[in-house]
């Protein structure tokens, strides 16, 4: 297959003007994810976004282990990699240590809400302003795809090849509405990745989830729903409709906290 640009006929490509770029910081190389994942529609949205913070905007990334861990080849930011469910506490010390830094978490749901749980509440107790994205595909995906506590009721894993049925593996838990009842975070959202729309309007949330630490407001908490099409078994197709009419009916998406607007 070539990967030379088709130029219709009569056009030079060196005549040609750009009309989209990409943003400053997308120094993207080649991704490493599965064909489909959900994970490589996400990098081109956090750089416009970092981007937009400036130049003179120091920020850290703080990535968890696991597919996510690839984040860090993506964003062209300062990143670091904390032990599993571990990098919540990770991101605290190094904002505390440097107040001024935009610190950023990338962390998958198994280390959000099984590994790290405690991590989780505690930051957000203490109202550490820290942003917090996890990457929400139900799904222990490097260890084979064993089902975690954020899977959607009917998700296919290598532990529920029936589906996630609540008499037998309990109900999700709802780590994002649950955060918004805190009174230390200052923003909690929702996106999904299944469709333009929906990548489109991610990054609306992404952004709300930065200027809540930029403005000091606590901590911010996205649930970024992904699909892995690997371990759910599916093709990419199926599971972008599977994530589009299943998990995204029981997670709708949008501000679930919305940000303070008060000056
Ligand atoms: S295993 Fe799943 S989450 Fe990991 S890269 Fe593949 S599709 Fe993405």
């Amino acid at each position: 297959m070539t990967t030379e640009p088709r130029i219709p006929a009569g056009l030079r490509l060196e005549d040609m003007l750009p009309v989209f770029g990409g943003p400053d910081a997308a120094a993207v190389p080649d991704q490493a994810w599965c064909p489909g994942c959900g994970y490589g529609v996400l990098p081109r949205t956090f750089n416009a976004e970092f981007d937009r913070l400036g130049e003179e905007t120091r920020i850290i990334g703080v990535v968890d282990i696991g597919c996510v861990t690839q984040v860090a080849g993506q964003l062209d930011i300062e990143t670091t990699v904390g032990g599993h469910g571990r990098t919540i506490a990770v991101a605290t010390g190094i904002k505390r240590i440097l107040p001024h830094a935009i610190v950023c978490v990338f962390i998958g749901d198994g280390g959000v809400a099984m590994e790290g749980l405690n991590e989780t509440f505690h930051t957000a107790a203490r109202a550490e302003n820290i942003s917090v994205f996890m990457y929400n595909n139900g799904v222990l995906a490097d260890t084979g795809g064993q089902l975690t506590t954020t899977g959607a009721i009917g998700l296919r894993s290598s532990t529920t090849p029936g589906g996630r049925a609540v008499a037998q593996h309990g109900h999700p838990i709802p780590v994002a509405e649950m955060l918004a009842q805190m009174p230390g975070t200052g923003y909690v959202g929702r996106a999904s990745t299944h469709d333009p729309a929906h990548a489109y309007r991610a990054q609306k949330v992404i952004a709300n989830a930065l200027r809540c630490q930029v403005e000091g407001r606590g901590m911010a908490f996205v649930d970024l729903l992904t699909t892995c099409p690997t371990s759910w078994s599916m093709t990419p197709v199926e599971a972008n409709e599977f994530q589009g009419e299943v998990i995204v009916e029981q997670n709708p998406v949008g501000d679930i906290k919305p940000l303070a607007t008060d000056g």
